[in-house]
């Protein structure tokens, strides 16, 4: 037997009264802020409950268990679908719990479960160190990083996944535990199937290292290297004239493919090719680029390089910092947006691709970026990832947004067949998504753990929705 939302949102206040946790409830002032996702999604929630401590996270699992209340967990709310809104469950909103405390050899670094990538990438160059990061200062770490994750240095050190080295969780139980190795590996990839993660242990480099790893050379080591390595980072947007949409795209793609088949480009280039909609300019095609190398010569001759791979008509390139610009990206994402991110995986940027994409992008409905392809060039087996952008600030526009993406994806799927990849990137992907391909050899082992770690499905409003065999009966509904 469940209790309504008002019983529950009482009992909750009152059993949660020696916790320093807060609760927002919906008639609150600060309600619908705390609670509104990237992506808007109207649902009732008893409440929003904002933890600080791992005993408080417990506390709260431990509340949800004994009133058998369903409960979402989120940190920065960019899930491409709203997958933490669910109706009637209660929001363990993670994001105050965002310490970050650096080993004494700042060698890894311990965040909160709820660090947002700004507040990370901020308070580790205050230290001289970084780690790769995502594109968006108010992106969830915790989302993002296992499940994947990946940034301005992932060419350089990897994705957010291969830094994880450790992880304190709240289990099915409503116990706090250490995370054993086996359990590590589930959540290397498994998101918050398997418990609520309180905190990360993670690699992070020092930035004199991140030079001598650049250049091969040792010995680098003094606070001037470092000051200047960490103010030191070049960022550009270079656009392109695009009239003929088709052959910009495709001299583009020329250059890009001619620079990987000579292993010519640099581990310290991240590039961010992307289709907007500029009011007044019309549909443009364009590179956003950053450049993490220390010899700042070579970066910008690599920015040169990408600006003649195109009629450039633009270039705007700055000296700044991890933190900065993870926060001007922030200012290119409106919240809330409606609809939902709609991705692709594809072996490469093919003449039939392009050619799709050029036939549908002049016909978006509303405007802001309309593709954006994640080639990562270290991670080669990676390939290249397609998100096409069908969420838009515009309400209004949303349907018709996403009939347009989807026709895109049915075009390539029909078009260009043996392009696309079985998989896609499991946090753009829906909860259709067949997790068997998604995880491939690594399917039985997540599910193993599952069975073992979480029999009873108590945490199922996760990406991935993972659901133990035998469940059906004592799965606890919402
Ligand atoms: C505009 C936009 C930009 C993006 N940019 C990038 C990018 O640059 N690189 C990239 O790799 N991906 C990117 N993504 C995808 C993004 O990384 C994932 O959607 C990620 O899961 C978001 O994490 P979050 O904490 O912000 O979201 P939330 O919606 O808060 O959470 C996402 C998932 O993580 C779970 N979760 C969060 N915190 C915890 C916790 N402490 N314990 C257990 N489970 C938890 C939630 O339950 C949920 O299932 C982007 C998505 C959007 C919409």
């Amino acid at each position: 037997m469940t209790l309504d939302s008002v019983a529950l949102l009482s009992k909750l206040e009152t059993d949660l009264s020696h916790t320093t946790a807060k609760i927002y409830r919906p008639d609150s002032v600060e309600f619908n802020e705390i609670a509104q996702c990237f992506i808007h999604k109207p649902v009732r929630t008893p409440a929003v409950v904002r933890p600080r401590t791992a005993d408080d996270v417990a506390s709260v699992m431990q509340f949800c268990l004994r009133n058998k209340a369903g409960f979402t967990v989120r940190s920065g709310g960019y899930d491409c679908a709203a997958r933490t809104r669910v109706d009637g469950a209660l929001v363990i909103d993670m994001r105050d719990m965002n310490q970050v405390t650096v080993s004494e050899d700042k060698g890894s670094a311990t965040v909160g479960g709820g660090i947002l990538h700004g507040d990370l990438a901020r308070a580790l160059g205050e230290e001289g160190l970084a780690t790769p990061v995502g594109n968006v200062a108010s992106l969830g770490y915790t989302g993002w990083s296992t499940l994947g994750g990946y940034g301005p240095l992932s060419s350089g050190y990897g994705l957010g996944v291969d830094q994880i080295l450790g992880a304190k969780t709240v289990n099915a139980r409503g116990e706090i535990q250490t995370a054993s190795e086996e359990l590590l590996v589930g959540i290397r990839g498994g998101g918050g199937s398997l418990g609520i993660i309180t905190e990360l242990t993670i690699k992070v480099y020092p930035l004199d290292k991140v030079r001598d790893d650049i250049n091969g050379r040792t010995g680098v080591d003094s606070l001037l290297t470092r000051r200047y390595y960490s103010s030191q980072m070049l960022s550009s947007i270079i656009l392109y004239e695009s009239s003929n949409l088709e052959g910009t795209i495709t001299t583009y793609n020329q250059h890009y493919e001619h620079l990987l088949a000579t292993q010519e480009l640099s581990d310290c280039l991240q590039l961010q090719p992307t289709i907007t909609q500029i009011p007044k300019m019309g549909t443009v095609f364009g590179v956003m680029l950053t450049w993490h190398g220390e010899n700042k010569e070579e970066g910008y001759a690599w920015i040169e390089s990408f600006a003649k791979a195109g009629t450039c008509v633009m270039k705007a390139t700055q000296e700044t910092t991890l933190a900065e610009v993870l926060k001007e990206r922030d200012n290119l994402v409106t919240w809330p947006s409606y609809g939902r991110l709609v991705t692709l995986n594809l072996r490469q940027l093919t003449e039939r691709t392009i050619a799709v994409l050029a036939r549908h992008c002049p016909n978006a409905p509303g405007v802001g970026f309309i593709f954006s392809f994640k080639p990562r060039h270290k991670i080669r087996s990676l390939r290249l990832e397609l998100e096409i952008n069908t969420a838009i600030p515009e309400s209004c526009l949303a349907n018709e947004r996403l009939e347009w993406g989807s026709r895109i994806k049915a075009d390539l799927e029909v078009e260009d067949t043996d392009n696309i990849l079985e998989s896609s990137y499991i946090a753009l992907g829906s909860h259709e998504v067949n997790l068997k391909r998604v995880y491939g050899q690594h399917y039985s082992t997540l599910m193993t753990l599952k069975e073992k770690y979480d029999p009873d499905n108590i945490f199922k409003h996760t990406v991935p929705r993972l659901a133990p065999v035998g469940v059906g009966r004592r799965t606890l509904e919402v």
